[in-house]
């Protein structure tokens, strides 16, 4: 029996029966449930129901190339939980997509939703596709069939799929319009909720595309307004400059806080003077990737890593911050922007260091707040202005903050563990409130 499986075992959690040498990411996910369950002591019952995961829909299905070849294609859905409300994640394009990783992701949603007191439940899917590799008429024939595969496992009232990784709003429009043509023509108008992070003109909300790096941003202002941390010319280095890192970026330019170095699947780039981040913004338009960005020297992972910064932005993959690399970093405060940054052990060496967290599903919660505002802007037939789409994120935040502050003081414990014990108080509540069927 190998190390995790016999954490799980103490701790009566049930598992999957497939097992690998490494740790998968859901076996990370879980080392951080059980560590919360145990502390709080989380009812065993409701313990066993979120350790597994509703619905698991895998699709194979086959796509024209424009050389007129097929191509077989794996997608996933994964619902985790919808005792609060309907499924709801992002949908991610990337060839590390796999069972093992729209599970963890989906587990995390269901933590975000609850933690930010969304009547939302957790789901996460996606395509194991390398999307560069195809062009945008491939990307939009292999939506919407995927789409269409996916059937009626998504709805407006039932799993409600938003942009991630690789996707984003053009692709959220083709989505819509495919699974409209699945439905009677006289309930389309009532169906534009089937998924968030739309265009504007397709049922989009103003401050969607911004969402998450704005919630990042709200978050590194709140941290430092309580430790008294001017973010004045102080410094920070990111990773990742896709949707999540660059609106970061571009975010955080207000408070005159210097980007100081920036990685990317391209490579890393460093400046100590600071970046100019929309220079950087068109460039990486222009040229898909950081590397060989001007004004700057190109430099190494473990480089980047040991940047000295104020603050380090994780908005990439997940596992980045290991028990390998946490030793490297040189910073005061890690704001999660990604989904699953840190791994467990690299959490134990971050806390001995004293470097502070502020975790993923406070940190990066702005894009699926902005995502419900969107579908009860849709549902309701509205149409809001920026500053009251911005006004409530930053309420919902600030609540979020401080619920997750409390209990972090009355557990003494770290914060990744508090905002666990925030979301799954209020998941164990209902499931006391409903009981168990039948
Ligand atoms: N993909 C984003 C996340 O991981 C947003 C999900 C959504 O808007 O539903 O939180």
């Amino acid at each position: 029996m190998n190390v995790q499986s016999d954490v799980m075992m103490r701790n009566q959690s049930t598992t999957y029966p497939e097992t690998r040498e490494r740790q998968s990411l859901y076996q990370k996910v879980m080392q951080q449930f059980n560590k919360a369950a145990d502390l709080m002591e989380l009812d065993t019952d409701v313990r066993k129901i979120l350790s597994m995961t509703n619905n698991e829909i895998v699709v194979h299905f086959p796509v024209k190339l424009d050389d007129d070849r097929v191509e077989m294609f794996t997608g996933y859905r994964v619902q985790h939980n919808n005792v609060l409300g309907p499924y709801k994640g992002g949908l991610r394009y990337h060839p590390s997509v796999d069972l093992d990783e729209v599970r963890a992701l989906a587990t995390w949603m269901t933590w975000k939703a609850a933690l930010t007191h969304l009547p939302y439940g957790g789901a996460k899917g996606g395509i194991q596709i390398d999307p560069a590799g195809y062009s945008a008429t491939e990307i939009e024939r292999i939506t919407r069939r995927f789409t269409y595969a996916l059937g009626n496992n998504i709805g407006p009232e039932y799993d409600i799929p938003a942009p991630d990784v690789n996707t984003n709003s053009q692709i959220m429009a083709w989505m819509l319009d495919t699974y409209l043509t699945t439905v009677p023509p006289h309930e389309r108008q009532r169906c534009v909720h089937v998924v968030t992070g739309k265009p504007l003109e397709a049922g989009g909300s103003l401050g969607r595309e911004k969402a998450t790096g704005q919630g990042i941003a709200y978050m590194i202002e709140t941290w430092a307004q309580e430790h008294r941390f001017s973010l004045d010319r102080a410094t920070y280095i990111l990773q990742g400059f896709g949707n999540v890192g660059s609106w970061t970026a571009r975010l955080l330019k207000s408070y005159n806080i210097k980007l100081v170095a920036v990685e990317d699947v391209t490579g890393a780039i460093y400046n100590q003077d600071g970046i100019d981040v929309d220079a950087l913004t068109d460039y990486v338009n222009d040229h898909h990737g950081v590397a060989g960005f001007p004004n700057s020297v190109s430099v190494d992972h473990c480089t980047f890593l040991s940047t000295e910064a104020d603050i380090f932005v994780p908005a990439a993959m997940q596992s980045q911050i290991t028990e390998q690399t946490a030793p490297l970093l040189n910073v005061r405060l890690v704001a999660e922007g990604a989904n699953g940054p840190t791994d467990p052990e690299a959490d134990l060496v971050l806390s001995r260091r004293g470097i502070e967290i502020i975790p993923d599903i406070l940190c990066n919660s702005g894009g699926v707040v902005v995502s419900y505002f969107e579908w009860l802007q849709n549902k309701r037939s509205e149409f809001w202005e920026l500053v009251e789409v911005d006004t409530k994120l930053k309420q919902i935040l600030m609540r979020a903050y401080q619920s997750v502050k409390d209990k972090a003081k009355e557990y003494e414990t770290d914060w990744r563990t508090a905002a666990y014990i925030v979301a799954m108080t209020r998941l164990e509540r209902v499931y006391k409130e409903r009981g168990i069927f039948p």
